[in-house]
């Protein structure tokens, strides 16, 4: 699912989305987020950091 644009600074590392938003709780999550169809992972990370080393990590079962 691609990152909605409630996300700023969003970048793409493979088919991974990281994003950064407003968790409603006056702090930030970083997401990382795959956009191929039918792969669904997506998790949030307290830093940006570790949502980067996600994505970089991300592989893919879909590919
Ligand atoms: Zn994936």
């Amino acid at each position: 699912m691609p990152l909605n644009r409630r996300f700023r600074s969003v970048i793409r590392i493979g088919p991974v989305q990281v994003g950064t938003a407003p968790d409603g709780r006056g702090r930030e999550k970083h997401t990382a987020a795959c956009t191929a169809p039918r792969c669904g992972f997506c998790a949030d990370y307290d830093s940006r950091a570790a949502a980067e080393l996600a994505a970089r990590t991300h592989r893919c079962p879909v590919r």
